[in-house]
């Protein structure tokens, strides 16, 4: 099969605007899956890359936070089929490394072999090879994925809202669920109030948590957090007031706290905001190299903890079916998250628009 034209918004400079071009498409190769672009959420990591925080090769596809109609399937797929709705994820397992058998998908030790192919996925229309964020390049019409990637959403889900299950829900639900553990007894900070803040926000909420208390410099954001679960709100400054107005809500401190920023000053902040025996989840993707720095009587004399919990230790395959059905039960707000929602033309004007402090989430729509 000659390879799909598609319309792609390419990277060719860090800080440069992207550009609309044609490229061209690879077929599904065996275990792979033709997927026709139906929504896509501009991601805070996508912003990484487009402004070269970090760094990746040129020209390159960004996006990954997306859903779309499954339109063609490479020989041995047998969990999608042709026409089926689906959300992707970035981080695909193998199911059988010993991570996977672990119960820890996004961990997989195969995900580098999930994503290789013998030949590149997408092209420039000279033949030279694009790279693309975390192997996807959804910032097209249409993409090539390895049916792992993949799950499948109700026809009754639009995928303007579907879109999110793949990279904000799935981290701020599953760091709540799978990587803090958040129960009834627990006092909840989180620190950074766009989609996966939110997303913790919401979860933390569904979870029971006792007090959530949302913090994030724009009031604008406090709002909405408030309306999606938030008990209290504080607006951010110097860390010693945002200790301070903590503490008058949670006194000894919070038993868990949710960095979704992605600066070593917020992940410090979020270890100071605990009681003792509290985990703080680090969620924001730091520029390369960068340290965090706590105070080593509070980690050891208080049994304090701060972890990782990357793409919130989500279980995709499994996480996608529950999230739909809260979202269905009305539980889950997916539309709250969804600030504006714009055509693929206007891409940059949505990246730039990320930036602006009562955006969300900005959804690119095909449909
Ligand atoms: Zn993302
Ligand atoms: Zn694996």
């Amino acid at each position: 099969m000659a390879r799909l034209p598609v319309r792609a918004a390419v990277l060719h400079a860090p800080g440069a605007p992207l550009e609309h071009r044609t490229l061209l498409l690879d077929e599904p190769l065996h275990g792979e899956v033709l997927v026709r672009t139906g929504a896509i959420g501009l991601c805070h990591s996508d912003l990484h890359y487009a402004d070269g925080t970090l760094p990746m090769d040129l020209p390159a596809v960004l996006g990954h936070e997306v859903a779309g109609v499954v339109e063609r399937v490479g020989p041995g797929v047998n969990r999608v089929k042709i026409g089926d709705r689906v959300v992707a994820t970035v981080t695909p397992n193998c199911g059988s490394c010993p991570s996977c058998v672990a119960g820890h998908a996004t961990l997989c030790e195969r995900t580098m072999q999930r994503r290789y192919r013998d030949r590149p996925k997408l092209e420039t229309e000279d033949g030279a090879p694009v790279s693309m964020l975390g192997g996807m390049g959804t910032f097209a019409e249409a993409f090539v994925l390895d049916e792992a990637s993949l799950a499948v959403v109700p026809d009754a889900v639009s995928l303007n809202v579907a879109c999110l299950l793949g990279c904000c829900i799935s981290t701020g639900v599953g760091a709540v669920t799978h990587g803090a553990r958040v129960g009834p007894r627990d006092t909840v900070a989180v620190i950074g109030c766009g989609g996966v803040g939110m997303a913790v926000v919401q979860a933390a909420r569904m979870s029971g948590a006792q007090r959530i208390i949302a913090i994030d410099l724009h009031p604008e954001k406090l709002l909405l957090a408030a309306e999606v679960g938030a008990t209290d709100v504080v607006v951010s400054g110097p860390a010693q007031e945002v200790i301070d107005a903590v503490r008058e809500i949670a006194p000894e401190g919070v038993t868990r706290s949710f960095e979704a920023v992605g600066r070593p000053e917020t992940a410090e902040l979020a270890f100071d905001l605990l009681a003792p025996r509290g985990i703080a989840t680090i969620l924001g993707l730091m520029p390369a190299g960068k340290r965090i720095s706590i105070d080593a009587g509070a980690l050891i004399e208080g049994d304090r903890r701060i972890q990782g919990a990357y793409m919130g230790a989500n279980q995709f395959l499994a996480d996608v079916p529950l999230l739909v059905e809260q979202y269905e039960r009305g539980v889950l707000d997916l539309r709250a998250m969804v600030t504006s929602v714009i055509p693929f033309s206007d891409i940059n004007a949505g990246l730039q628009a990320m930036r602006s402090p009562g955006t969300i989430r900005t959804v690119v729509s095909f449909e």
